[in-house]
């Protein structure tokens, strides 16, 4: 299942999440009782349609028209069209209309910090919000002055100022795993 997607992804260089990375996010969902999530960054809708799979009700973000005109025909080819709502916007500007078990922020790796202030408010008692790709393809761990390209650079350091700023945020209780590309997973402290 999903082989088609998968292969597309590659083929085209679309950053789908891993499988280690979903299995870890199916736990997290089986621990929680999560039953509705609500994903920053659909691409070609990879995530939504495994996280609808196993009977999560989905609502996905996507700035980028042909992605998300390819998430349309996925969606629709896996019949999946009454548990993903997909919606076409910058997340920066959209405002949910709903409260949501998970958070699933996977968009813009700069913007961690602003997507999880701006979506955080939408979560349920006892939710959880995580975020993928925290390792970077494992360059987030390396000697700065190793990482060649500026912009990758910065980006770098902008992932770990986001991890130093979740570990200290007092409203949350985080923690950070390897699978996958990296993964937080937080809780409202009560
Ligand atoms: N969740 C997908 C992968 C998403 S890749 C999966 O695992 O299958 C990240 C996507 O986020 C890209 O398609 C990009 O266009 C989108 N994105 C980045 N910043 C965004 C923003 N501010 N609002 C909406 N989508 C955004
Ligand atoms: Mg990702």
């Amino acid at each position: 299942m999903f082989e088609d997607l998968k292969e597309y992804a590659i083929l085209n260089n679309v950053p789908i999440i891993r499988d280690g990375g979903f299995e870890f996010l199916s736990l997290e969902i089986q621990k929680h009782s999560s039953s509705s999530v609500l994903e920053i960054g659909t691409a070609i809708g990879y995530s939504a349609i495994r996280l609808a799979s196993i009977g999560l009700n989905v609502t996905t973000i996507e700035r980028n028209k042909d992605m998300y005109d390819l998430a349309v025909k996925n969606v629709d080819r896996y019949n999946l069209n009454d548990k993903i709502e997909l919606v076409y916007q910058d997340a920066l500007d959209y405002a949910p209309t709903k409260t949501y078990d998970l958070i699933f922020i996977d968009a813009a790796k700069a913007q961690n910090r602003k997507f999880f202030e701006r979506f955080s408010p939408f979560l349920n008692d006892g939710g959880i919000i995580i975020v993928d790709n925290l390792n970077f393809h494992n360059l987030v761990d390396q000697d700065l002055s190793e990482i060649k390209s500026k912009n990758l650079r910065s980006l770098v350091r902008k992932i770990n100022e986001f991890k130093e700023w979740l570990k200290n945020n007092p409203d949350y209780i985080t923690e950070f795993t390897d699978m996958g590309d990296g993964m937080s997973v937080s809780i409202k402290r009560c």
